[in-house]
């Protein structure tokens, strides 16, 4: 059966968009990621839905990268698919990102942060999803084995070239941010954005980076702000079937990472019970109270938890009360 999509002309009344640092671009303060729930074993009418229904939310922000599955290299193929089928009409309300830096080839030009991977890597996205160009083009992780004015000089001419409108960085420290930010300054390459992991189980970000973004006029887009789900009402109970920890192809979130962290969420959810949010919306809105936070990426496997997640722009203030009973559940947590 062929679905005719057509975008809910309330999309953008609602949601809320942030600039990334001081740069001209906004993004939707709530970004859908496609790490997990977009590879070949989610069946693409699923995938479907996802994506109509953050657009129709007003999510504008769509991060995706060469390595996302499985098999690594679906994410990006099937996005492509959904995009042509249905979106074409959309790009230029879309922000739609890439990124390389891990394992994606064998051989050494497959992986890092060399000139040779990272423009390879790129127009191998490119031609998966079938765009001309990305919004953005991220460096995925530092690379300690190639000179940091190779893969800037590498990002300037993927700009240069017309493949990439910005660039951003992953996963680099506030030392690496800074050196990274000078070459690309003297480069004049738009660099207007980093992704680092941030929530409340993991606020490294806290520690030298939020202040080296603010400087350098940088947003920050945050990704596991749910902390794979464990700030959610997913886990409060047990561990569900059908859950990421129980799934036998997401290796970075176990039962056994879990188990440690259900007490604290039961935790914050009471907080969140007497703010009127769900554990989820209070775990979205704490991150975005950070001046440095643009957007959050959250990861989805059904439209009723983007629902969810969306509601947390309605609920964005906190009480200097909530900030210090949340610091106080997470400074007793033993589960680090
Ligand atoms: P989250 O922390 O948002 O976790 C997403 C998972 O949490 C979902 O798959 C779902 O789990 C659960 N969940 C989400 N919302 C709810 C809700 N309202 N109620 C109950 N459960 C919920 O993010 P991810 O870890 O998925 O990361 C998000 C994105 O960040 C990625 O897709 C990717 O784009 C990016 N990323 C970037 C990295 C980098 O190095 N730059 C690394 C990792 C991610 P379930 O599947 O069990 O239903």
């Amino acid at each position: 059966m062929i679905i005719v999509y057509q975008a809910d002309e309330h999309r953008y009344d609602t949601m809320l968009y942030r600039n990334l640092g001081t740069s001209g671009l906004k993004v939707s303060a709530i970004a859908l990621g496609f790490w997990h729930n977009f590879g070949d074993t989610t069946p693409l009418s699923n995938q479907k839905k996802l994506v109509f229904d953050a657009f129709d939310r007003g999510i504008t922000y769509f991060d995706l990268a060469n390595n996302y599955g499985p098999e690594p290299g679906a994410a990006e193929k099937n996005f492509g698919k959904i995009f042509h089928d249905h979106l074409t009409s959309y790009r230029d309300e879309m922000v739609i990102s890439s990124k390389a830096g891990y394992t994606m080839w064998p051989g050494p030009y497959g992986d890092w942060g060399s000139r040779k991977y990272l423009i390879a890597s790129l127009d191998q996205s490119l031609k998966r999803m079938g765009l001309d160009y990305v919004d953005i083009f991220y460096h995925h992780r530092p690379d300690p084995n190639t000179p940091m004015e190779e893969t800037a000089r590498a990002l300037d001419q993927i700009v240069r070239d017309g493949k990439a409108l910005y660039v951003g960085i992953s996963n680099y420290s506030a030392d690496q941010t800074k050196q990274m930010a000078a070459l690309l300054k003297d480069l004049g390459t738009p660099f207007i954005v980093h992704q680092p992991r941030y929530n409340m189980f993991d606020r490294w970000i806290e520690d030298g980076l939020t202040d080296v973004l603010e400087d350098e006029g940088v947003g920050a887009v945050v990704f596991s702000p749910l902390a794979q789900g464990r700030l959610t009402d997913r886990y409060l109970h047990g561990i569900p079937e059908d859950s990421r920890a129980n799934r036998s192809d997401s290796p970075f979130l176990s039962k056994d990472r879990v188990e440690p962290t259900i007490r604290i969420a039961q935790q914050l959810n009471e907080v969140a019970q007497q703010r009127g949010q769900s554990l989820a919306q209070m775990a979205l809105a704490w991150n975005l109270r950070q001046k440095a936070v643009s957007s959050v990426i959250v990861g989805a496997s059904r439209t009723a938890q983007l629902d969810d997640n969306i509601q947390a722009l309605q609920h964005l203030d906190f009480t200097a009360a909530e900030l210090a009973n949340i610091d106080r559940i997470l400074n007793g947590a033993e589960f680090k």
